[in-house]
């Protein structure tokens, strides 16, 4: 089966290259020259652990190509999917104007019988929209329109692709239901379930997903506030819940809160698609205000760790893109965070094992370094934004020796409150209380 992939971002590079390891001809296309040309020399243009790998033996084998070309793509291909960016728009709602680009190119392409799979994040109903612009620009094309949805991990993207916890395919025409089990069958015979519902509920499926593990993400973090006021732990309240089966240990991980190219924008289209089919989704209005306010507190919880004004004051900080193992820098909480502490006159030298090259541009004034203890050099405060394996286990005598004074802000909870103490630092951490506000609870209760 021959493939064509419209948009070669995180999704598109990523499920071109994993179905061309199961032994699919794929053709990667994207409007960015200049990212088509570094693919065709080998140059890996995302950060995504194993890609460049994967990339470079399917290449080799004949199976993988680049090109700019979309219609020669299309025309050959037997399925083409549209894995193009659907950012926020002004208002919210999804920007559908890449899909609606690469829809209206393919409709000009196609030939023959071709089946179109939505792998791009689009609200419910877009699928017969894109159906009836393909049938107005190209009248006599065959063709069916599935919606698929991708749930893959940035940092993980792979091995979620090939291992996922379900493939949903939204379809109308049921031509496509046979080529579409043998495209998953690797994935199926290796027990992932594929779930056929229709076009809408497949569409739909896609945000009610991010937004309940985003809900998941600002519950925890509204206990966490809740712990640090009442002397409670949120890890052992967290494990406590998790471990129930029908709650569920992940997404339960107190923070600065969800950022990202999902979360932030998936929740705001599904608000914003609910309003307009009247259907208000208030859980998700909630979720997205709590998210919104973290970036503040983490600002005001790392000012209190240094006495409450961080003018003039010096922060080290360490990971800076939404989470670890990629380089994306969409929507990262250390952009709100840190953007808030130069605003009130501090100075920030930072350090990214793979994201300062994104950041640097969205972050004027930031220092970069080249590693944590450089970037600890003459700080009045260390603040680990993101959970890198590489910050996980420092040398807390020689970040000691480093800093101007030694403060730790770990808003990813990865230290232990003991062990950082012991070192000589002042911890502060998120939704753990402070043994100050534990003897005073101690004491309110007897
Ligand atoms: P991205 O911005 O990394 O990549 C999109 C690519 O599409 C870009 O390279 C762009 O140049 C290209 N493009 C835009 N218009 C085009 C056109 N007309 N023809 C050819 N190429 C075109 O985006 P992404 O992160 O891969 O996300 C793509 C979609 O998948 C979004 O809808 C997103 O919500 C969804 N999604 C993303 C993730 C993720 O982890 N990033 C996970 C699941 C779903």
């Amino acid at each position: 089966m021959q493939l064509a992939m419209i948009g070669s971002g995180y999704v598109g590079l990523v499920s071109g290259a994993c179905f061309a390891d199961f032994g699919f001809s794929v053709t990667c296309i994207d409007a960015d020259a200049g990212k088509i040309a570094r693919l065709n020399q080998g140059d890996i243009p995302i950060y995504e652990p194993g890609l460049d790998d994967l990339v470079r033996r399917n290449v080799a084998a004949g199976r993988l190509a680049f090109t700019t070309d979309l219609a020669a793509g299309v025309a050959a291909a037997d399925i083409v999917f549209i894995a193009v960016g659907t950012p926020r728009a002004g208002d919210g709602d999804a920007d559908l104007s890449h899909v609606e680009a690469a829809t209206r190119q393919i409709a000009a392409a196609l030939d023959g019988f071709t089946i179109i799979a939505t792998k791009s994040t689009v609200p419910v109903g877009t699928g017969d929209r894109l159906e009836a612009l393909i049938r107005e620009v190209n009248p006599a094309a065959d063709f069916a329109l599935v919606s698929n949805p991708e749930f893959l991990r940035e940092g993980a993207a792979i091995a979620d692709f090939k291992i996922p916890d379900r493939i949903i395919v939204g379809l109308e025409d049921e031509r496509a239901r046979a080529p579409m089990v043998a495209l998953y069958r690797p994935l199926y015979l290796n027990t992932a379930p594929l779930v056929f519902t229709s076009r809408r509920s497949a569409e739909l499926a896609k945000y009610a997903a991010n937004a309940f593990l985003a809900i998941k993400i600002s519950f925890i973090n509204e206990i966490a506030d809740l712990c640090e006021a009442t002397g409670a732990n949120v890890q052992d309240v967290s494990r406590s819940i998790g471990l129930d089966k029908r709650i569920g240990s992940k997404f339960l991980h107190a923070g600065p809160g969800y950022g990202g190219s999902c979360f932030p924008k998936d929740t705001v289209a599904l608000a914003a698609i609910g309003r307009r089919h009247n259907a208000p989704q208030r859980l998700v209005d909630t979720t997205i205000a709590v998210n919104a306010g973290r970036a503040g507190a983490m600002a005001r919880k790392i000012a209190a760790a240094v006495g409450g004004d961080v003018a003039g004051k010096a922060f080290a900080v360490l990971g800076l893109t939404f989470k670890p193992e990629t380089d994306d820098m969409r929507d990262a909480p250390s952009l709100g965070i840190i953007t808030t502490l130069q605003k009130s006159g501090a100075t920030i030298r930072a350090y990214d094992p793979e994201g300062m090259k994104a950041a640097a541009p969205l972050l004027p004034g930031v220092a970069f370094a080249t590693g944590p203890y450089d970037a600890a050099s003459g700080a009045d405060a260390l603040v680990i934004i993101t959970e890198w394996n590489a910050f996980r286990s420092l040398d807390l005598s020689k970040l000691k020796s480093v800093m101007r004074k030694p403060v730790l802000v770990d808003l990813r909870n990865i230290y232990r409150r003991q062990e950082v103490e012991a070192a000589g630092f002042a911890y502060v951490s998120v939704g753990q209380p402070a043994p100050s506000v534990l003897s005073e609870s101690r004491t309110a209760a007897e």
